[in-house]
């Protein structure tokens, strides 16, 4: 099968043979799956991962040796898959399970593929109203949705999101769900027109006013985002992390000490809320697809993706499928 391939930081298209599901596992054929910053990143090097790179998708089970009833669903898929024996894992944190294996991560081969596997207790259903389009997005949604399962959110507050890329986007739609004031800085048009969808205020970076937010989200991936974001901040505040940095970052701790503010670092969040509210239309994230090619443009779209202001590319695998033949 065709696929997107990294080793040594190098991405390149390659034909490899189709992955065979495990006990418990599924075989999933990709119909969607989107670039986001993680796979740029492992592009840059900055964790090592060797293997088919990709994360977020939605796919359709193809084969379930334990589940044949689920051949045809269409579903997406939660990323980490723990190792179901240690003690998180039955604390209920396999996200956080130091065998896991992440989609396109960690040691598990990604979406970026005609067809991948995943434990069958990964995949969920997607409800027939949710357009693939919008499907694929759950993961990223559902990474927005963690902030809200880790913090208690007050209603009569005042949120401020720093990054309006293809996360940053969607945390502060999600939070503006909640009833908060939220704005998010920003540099460009369009992301400002997004944010005004999303119900959000876009900030230019020279508006935001110092100690002036309870709860500020970094999702730049920038220092000097980090930088604005603990300006913005209101004592005994609240600093959401939701983006890696490459490297170390050098902050001044002392004024977190002082000013007694929170940091809590944002990761993988939860699946089936995300879905009910692509379901009930609450958040259409179909706005943000900057562009769709087929698998086999991969490289290609790898390289848009990574242009200042893209927010989400989409590879379609069936698209290249026949172009392949046709070519052929
Ligand atoms: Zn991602
Ligand atoms: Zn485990």
């Amino acid at each position: 099968m065709r696929c997107i391939w990294l080793q040594e930081q190098e991405s390149s298209l390659r034909d490899v043979d189709a992955p065979r599901p495990a006990e418990g596992e599924a075989l999933v054929r990709v119909r969607l799956a989107g670039i986001c910053a993680t796979d740029l990143e492992l592009c840059r090097g900055y964790y090592p991962y060797q293997g088919i790179l990709g994360h977020e998708f939605v796919g359709e089970i193809v084969e379930a040796a334990q589940a044949p009833e689920r051949v045809g669903q269409r579903v997406v898929g939660e990323i980490n898959a723990g190792c179901g024996r240690c003690s998180r894992c039955a604390a209920g944190l396999a996200r956080h399970c130091a065998e896991r294996s992440v989609l396109g991560i960690v040691g598990g081969d990604g979406a970026f593929a005609e067809l991948l596997t995943l434990p069958l207790q990964n995949l969920l259903g997607v409800p027939d109203e949710v357009a693939d389009e919008a499907a694929v997005f759950t993961e990223p949604l559902a990474a927005a949705l963690e902030i809200q399962q880790q913090l208690p959110i007050d209603p009569a507050g005042r949120a401020l999101v720093v990054g309006a890329g293809r996360l940053g986007q969607l945390v502060a739609a999600t939070l503006a769900l909640t009833g908060l004031e939220v704005c998010a800085v920003v540099r460009r048009q369009r992301q400002r027109a997004l944010l005004e969808g999303y119900g959000v205020t876009p900030l230019g970076e020279q508006d935001v006013e110092t100690a002036s937010f309870g709860l500020v989200v970094e999702a730049s991936g920038a220092a000097a985002g980090l930088a604005l974001a603990r300006r913005a901040l209101w004592p005994r505040g609240t600093l959401v992390l939701k983006s890696t940095y490459a490297g170390e970052t050098a902050i001044d701790l002392s004024g977190f000490v002082v000013d007694e503010i929170t940091i809590v670092g944002s990761r993988c969040g939860p699946f089936a809320p995300a879905l009910r509210l692509l379901a009930a239309e609450r958040i259409d994230p179909r706005p943000l697809i900057d562009d769709r090619l087929p698998l086999d443009a991969g490289l290609d779209g790898l390289r848009r993706a990574a242009e200042p202001g893209a927010l989400k590319v989409l590879l379609d695998p069936r698209a290249s499928t026949d172009a392949g033949q046709r070519a052929r």
